[in-house]
């Protein structure tokens, strides 16, 4: 790797005198370029590998001293050491700009490297391996089950191989861990099974992601259906949509019930819908349950058609639904929907688990005299819900649900509910 001093004018560095490239010739232009992003890489590495160690010993030190995180009479219970890690891991995240899963990641492969593949780690440290090959050892650690003498020979490859690129690295490591693992191919793909999951992302512009990880066959059998029926669809002489549109159009229409109405079960879905952009007056977008902004146009035919969905107007209902009883404790239906609306997910940092699998937290605690009202009231998802109540994380409510979030050791973060 050349080495170069940190030049890098656009930053704020100057060039030594001595190394000065010569700048009117096209060739030593490029390489000058070429050496700072060399040392960029190698910078990099190093910094991502301190970080990464730096994360690890944040959350040793929660689960050795948990009285950082938690306020403790007594000696710590296993679930008050969990919950100082969980404040911890929110606290790096917050103050990181990091996801919380992120944050976790890190730790486990900083402490995976550091006990498994102790030369490894060493030249990551040093900065002479990109931080996807290192990644990359530590995913494949991860899955092989701890043995001193599998690991040594992981260790050793993976520093032979370390400069290769990393799709490379990726299939020599593949091909490595099925020579150690010491469990057959069946038992590993019955515990991998267990890990089928179904999931969603919300992209842009009114459209979102559905993902499935399933069995092979199970995955072959579907993508058979549902590319037979859309080739079919396909030749029809007026068709004009494209294989991947129909394919797309085949499965949503089996997913979401459409071409079986009479067996699918019902399903409610929130709408809030501007009264103005309901008249036809205005074109200011809705806001769908559970994703965010849609066209007007989509949000009229939803709640005009749809049995699945229901309508809440802008204007009249958040004048009068912010009115309900204070007095009870547990908040009524109509005050729940609207403020699953208002918060779309946990309002913790960076939490984007929807409202509809999250509690319902009283800001200022009922018991401190904190009412069951828009203002006080949030969603937490249950391991938030558990950190806010029971570590030194706090919380504080302003006007439209916006939130103050302070971690135990003093980061502020303030959380918007998303904006209508
Ligand atoms: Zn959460």
């Amino acid at each position: 790797m050349t080495s170069y001093p940190p030049a890098i004018d656009d930053f704020g560095y100057v060039d030594p005198p001595e190394t000065a490239w010569d700048e009117s010739r096209p060739d030593t232009r490029v390489d000058s370029q070429l050496a700072r992003a060399e040392f960029a890489a190698g910078q990099i590495a190093r910094a991502t590998a301190a970080q990464m160690a730096a994360i690890a010993r944040v959350l040793a030190e929660a689960r050795r001293h948990p009285e950082v995180y938690v306020a403790l009479t007594d000696e710590p219970t296993k679930r008050q050491i969990d919950i100082a890690v969980d404040a911890a891991i929110a606290d790096l995240a917050m103050r990181l700009t990091m996801a919380e899963g992120t944050v976790m990641t890190m730790a486990r492969q900083a402490d995976l490297l550091r006990t498994r593949a102790p030369r490894l780690w060493s030249i990551f440290l040093e900065g002479e391996i990109s931080v996807a090959n290192a990644r990359c050892v530590a995913v494949t650690l991860e899955s092989l089950p701890e043995n001193s003498e599998s690991d040594g020979t992981l260790d050793g490859k993976a520093l032979e191989l370390a400069s290769l690129a990393p799709a490379r690295f990726k299939d020599r490591m593949r091909t490595l861990r099925e020579r150690l693992h010491p469990r057959s191919l069946t038992d590993r793909h019955t515990e991998a099974a267990c890990g089928r999951r179904f999931w969603r992302d919300n992209d842009r512009d009114g459209m979102a992601w559905l993902g499935l990880h399933l069995t092979a066959p199970d995955a072959e059998t579907a993508w058979q259906r549902i590319d037979g029926i859309a080739r079919h669809l396909a030749d029809a002489p007026d068709e004009t949509r494209t294989l991947d549109q129909l394919r797309a159009d085949v499965a949503a229409d089996m997913l979401t019930g459409r071409s079986d109405p009479a067996t699918a079960p019902r399903v409610t879905v929130g709408v809030l819908v501007p009264m103005l952009s309901l008249l036809g007056l205005s074109d200011e977008p809705a806001t769908l349950e559970g994703y965010g902004p849609i066209d007007a146009d989509t949000a009229r035919k939803l709640t005009a058609h749809a049995p699945s969905f229901y309508r809440i107007l802008t204007h009249p209902v958040s004048s009068t639904i912010l009115d309900v009883d204070r007095t009870r404790y547990r908040p009524p239906a109509d005050l729940k929907r609207w403020l699953a609306l208002r918060d779309g997910t946990c309002r913790f940092y960076g939490c984007g688990r929807s409202a509809r699998t999250c509690d319902l937290d009283h800001s200022k605690a009922w018991s401190k005299g904190g009412t069951t009202s828009a203002g006080n009231l949030g969603h937490l998802h249950p391991r938030h819900h558990t950190v806010k109540e029971e570590s030194r994380w706090r919380v504080e409510q302003h006007e439209h649900g916006r939130l103050t979030w302070t971690s135990p050791t003093g980061a502020t973060w303030n959380s918007d509910p998303p904006p209508f």
